[in-house]
């Protein structure tokens, strides 16, 4: 904890008034552009990696970047999405999984996580994903996590489809999804082409989307 102090007080001396006019501008409102759900994992930094600025991003974190699906009473995560898209307007969302994930794991490896009741609750949420890894042959453990980090994107864009907010911005043509996965070795990034299921390397695909297409008739 001494380190995140000192880190702070370095933050306050050093950074901040370098930064002032940004933050004052911040003082009473933000536009970010993007809703970005991404894992707890201490290892991946949304911010870092993007190069983006405070008041850029809004950001959901939690174990396994899951968004539960609409409906039942609403939690945190759902409240957060709402308000990202209804209130704040963004015109785009990340989920954005990573290698070794310590969550993930836990799945594709069936681990008994029976003493921790909440995560094993919380995961519940990717059940799609672990059944279509689980009807999978895989190489390998290292194969099987890579492919539960994959399925487990593919559900979480399911999932957040089916808020409210989300399903009129797509219908109305103001949002785009954006599937990702993160390696922490290489510092690389894989996009999901929603049409095809496959991820591509971001660097040479940037324009790759996990925006289903809309029927013509639905698109105004
Ligand atoms: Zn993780």
């Amino acid at each position: 904890m001494k380190e995140i102090i000192e880190g702070f007080l370095k933050f306050q001396r050093d950074v901040f008034p370098e930064r002032a006019a940004l933050f004052k501008k911040l003082a009473t409102s933000q536009s970010p552009t993007a809703l970005f759900v991404t894992c707890s994992d201490s290892r991946f930094v949304p911010e870092m990696v993007t190069q983006r600025e405070p008041g850029d991003i809004f950001v959901i974190r939690n174990a396994g970047n899951i968004v539960p699906s609409y409906g039942g009473e609403p939690g945190g995560v759902s409240a957060t999405v709402e308000y990202a898209v209804a209130v704040l307007g963004v015109t785009d969302i990340v989920i954005c999984g990573h290698s070794d994930c310590g969550a993930m794991t836990a799945i594709a490896t069936h681990k008994d996580i029976k003493h921790l009741p909440a995560v094993a609750g919380w995961l519940r949420h990717a059940d799609a994903a672990a059944a279509i890894n689980d009807a999978h042959e895989h190489a390998s453990p290292a194969e099987a996590l890579d492919s539960m980090v994959r399925e487990n994107v593919i559900a979480q864009i399911t999932n957040i489809r089916t808020h409210p907010s989300v399903a009129l911005g797509l219908t109305n043509g103001t949002l785009n999804l954006h599937g990702w996965i993160y390696d922490i070795e290489t510092g690389s990034m894989l996009a999901l082409n929603w049409e095809s299921r496959c991820f591509v390397p971001l660097s040479e695909f940037s324009e790759t989307c996990a925006t289903p297409a809309m029927s013509p008739d639905r698109l105004r």
